[in-house]
């Protein structure tokens, strides 16, 4: 991927999967561009919590920890909480977070393991049944490249991170709004979802066309560090990440084809039941997959 187009921060090695995060920039800055974790906005936390609690979940895995941010907002409200990533660079941030509040016996029991979605089943130990819940959030799914042209990694990840879930439990993942940045150009303006930061950030968009297919989108990401004096930081942090711009009926696709077609499904535009045409353009969309027994 990389000989036409660079798609990582320089110094980040172009071996094999590349682990984005390789530098420790993003990984670095990401705690504080995603705000404090207790300021996930209380719209997502109440509905991620919500929906968990409406399928009495118990046991969930965390297929996309990077530096734990969801993950402690789960051990916090009591799920038994499985979190692996494949970046040894994010997961160092969620297991000093384990660390440090070990003498809360949620955080005593919370499992951290670093795990591929290419190789999932190799790599971590499955509960007899299964998760009661997986989920792959942040935009993290589209991390993964379509190195071989015909998604068929893609497809491989999300059998893999579906064959985790137990049936009758679920299964949620998101992505950002590809088919409005595909259309425009940009990201959509309004506020993430997820993140109340407080740091001024820029993101400049990319796109990436093979035989007239869009095959990856990069956001140049630029932050300012206002704490920087504090946090030993540079004022200006700059990283780059690429993605797959997934868009909406063929992820839909790909997730019926991971769950061999036996899934109850729907999808959110940031949180909110997505009604296609709608006049707002959602920046996320969701899926909530429900595996059939
Ligand atoms: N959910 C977190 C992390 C988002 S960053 C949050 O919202 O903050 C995306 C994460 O996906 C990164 O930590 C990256 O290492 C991870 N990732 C990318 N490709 C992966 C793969 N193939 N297997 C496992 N994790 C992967």
């Amino acid at each position: 991927v990389d000989s036409v187009f660079r798609t990582r921060s320089l110094g980040v090695a172009a071996e094999g999967l590349p682990d984005q995060y390789a530098d420790g920039q993003a990984a670095k800055v990401w705690q504080l561009y995603i705000g404090d974790t207790k300021s996930r906005t209380q719209e997502y936390k109440s509905w991620v919590v919500s929906l968990l609690r409406e399928q009495g979940v118990r046991k969930v895995l965390d297929v996309a920890c990077g530096t734990g941010v969801d993950s402690i907002m789960l051990v916090e409200e009591g799920f038994n909480m499985m979190s692996v990533d494949a970046s040894d660079k994010m997961l160092k941030y969620a297991l000093k977070a384990r660390w440090e509040r070990r003498k809360e016996p949620a955080f005593d029991q919370w499992v951290i393991e670093e795990a591929n979605w290419l190789t999932l089943a190799e790599d971590i130990q499955k509960p007899e049944d299964g998760f009661d819940a997986v989920i792959c959030l942040g935009n993290s799914f589209a991390h993964l490249p379509d190195f071989k042209g015909d998604q068929s990694d893609q497809k491989l990840a999300l059998q893999n991170i579906a064959s985790m879930v137990r049936p009758g439990g679920i299964f949620i993942i998101d992505h950002r709004n590809y088919d409005y940045i595909l259309e425009t150009g940009r990201a959509p303006q309004g506020k993430n979802i997820y993140y109340k930061s407080d740091l001024t950030q820029d993101i400049s968009t990319s796109v990436l066309w093979v035989n007239n297919k869009p095959h990856m989108i990069t956001l140049d990401y630029t932050i300012q560090v206002s704490q920087a004096t504090t946090q030993n930081l540079p004022e200006v942090s700059k990283f780059r990440l690429s993605y797959y711009p997934h868009r909406l009926e063929s992820f839909k696709g790909l997730l019926y084809e991971a769950f061999h077609g036996k899934l109850e499904h729907s999808v959110y535009g940031d949180f909110k039941t997505y009604i296609p045409g709608q006049s707002q353009a959602p920046c996320y969309f969701i899926h909530v997959c429900k595996k059939k027994a």
